[in-house]
């Protein structure tokens, strides 16, 4: 029997934080054991909030968070790794898939909203491919008729979508694709280093999985703490400080007795900020180091990605054939090899 498939995108804005290793990244390297697993930079989706840079940036990007999946545990034998672009047919789905997608669904989705205000911008003067962005993002995880999407907390109201779309195209052309289902690790939502709801590049609140040591700490000196405690003597309150949650993820064993501290007020915020990254540092030595390595090799990560093209292409040509005969359209353009 073949195993069940997953697949996971992410928007290729360069190296990744520790936001997103820990809410989707370590599920993709664990799934990889029990599923067949598609994972795709996914460039068009870029492009979508006009931020995506140069057509060179934007290749350069590519090339930096593949050597971060990859130096995070993503194999290329075990795993299709393919760039989104490269595989077109994604975008014929999405038209197809535009269809049957009600506006009034895609204007609800929270992450739009937040998006237009972030750019600072208004509803009416966004792009179309932006308010298109989960219908995208749809086609994606069905083009290849995955049924597990592993992702951070934000995207499951996209996945919820999915599943809409997919019940109504199932319901209007025959059984066709399964429902997907978001698959969350246990930390689903990494908060910011500056207090803000999400970690997040736009917000330059993160800590890169690939920084340097000293980076890494010189970035987490600046957390935002307890604001209510100004001298160390206070008593802080861990359960609301955004560096003791990370403390829980990097330095487990330690964590008790920091708490202690902090709210007797015997350990200040900036020893406590000295830990946590000394703990981010050894926590991600090997991955460091293996990336080190995979930079050597600048053409490899090109080979990974043409090969993870040709994969996705036989999955994706194969159902696009049946949603084009399912919907009466011509299949020529498919046929001909
Ligand atoms: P960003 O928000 O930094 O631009 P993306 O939107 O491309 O990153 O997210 C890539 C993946 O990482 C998605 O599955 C997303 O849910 C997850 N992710 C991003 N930021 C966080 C975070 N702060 N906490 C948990 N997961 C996150």
């Amino acid at each position: 029997m073949s195993k069940p498939r997953v697949f996971s995108g992410m928007r290729p804005s360069g190296k990744l934080h520790i936001g997103n290793w820990l809410g989707a990244l370590t599920n993709m390297v664990e799934l990889q054991a029990s599923y067949d697993c598609i994972y795709a930079a996914v460039d068009v989706h870029a492009l979508t909030t006009d931020d995506g840079g140069s057509p060179e940036s934007l290749r350069e990007n590519v090339n930096e968070m593949v050597l971060d999946w990859l130096a995070a545990g993503i194999d290329p034998k075990e795993s299709t790794v393919f760039v989104q672009s490269a595989v077109p047919e994604v975008m014929v789905l999405h038209t197809l898939l535009s269809m049957m997608t009600p506006l009034g669904w895609l204007l609800r989705v929270p992450t739009f909203k937040d998006k237009v205000r972030q750019m600072d911008a208004t509803e009416e003067s966004v792009g179309y491919g932006l308010v298109g962005y989960p219908v995208l993002m749809t086609s994606d995880i069905i083009l290849y008729k995955a049924d597990t999407v592993p992702v951070g907390e934000d995207q499951v109201p996209h996945i919820e979508l999915a599943r809409e779309i997919v019940r109504r195209f199932n319901s209007r052309y025959g059984d066709t694709f399964p429902e997907p289902q978001a698959k969350l690790t246990e930390v689903p939502l990494v908060v910011g280093l500056d207090g803000q709801a999400k970690m997040s590049k736009t917000l330059d609140n993160h800590v890169e999985l690939a920084a340097a040591p000293e980076e890494t700490k010189k970035k987490i000196l600046t957390a935002f703490t307890d604001p209510e405690r100004l001298r160390k003597s206070d008593p802080g309150r861990p359960w609301v400080c955004n560096v003791y949650a990370l403390h829980k993820y990097f330095t487990p064993d330690q964590t008790d007795e920091i708490y202690e501290q902090c709210t007797q007020g015997t350990r200040g915020c900036v020893d406590c900020k000295g830990i946590l990254a000394d703990g981010v540092n050894a926590r991600l030595a090997d991955l460091r180091d293996k990336r080190r390595d995979l930079e050597k090799h600048p053409d490899y990560v090109q080979d990974i990605l043409l090969d993870g093209a040709n994969r996705a292409k036989e999955i994706a040509r194969a159902t696009l054939e049946e949603v084009q005969e399912k919907m009466g359209l011509s299949r020529a353009n498919l046929e001909r090899k």
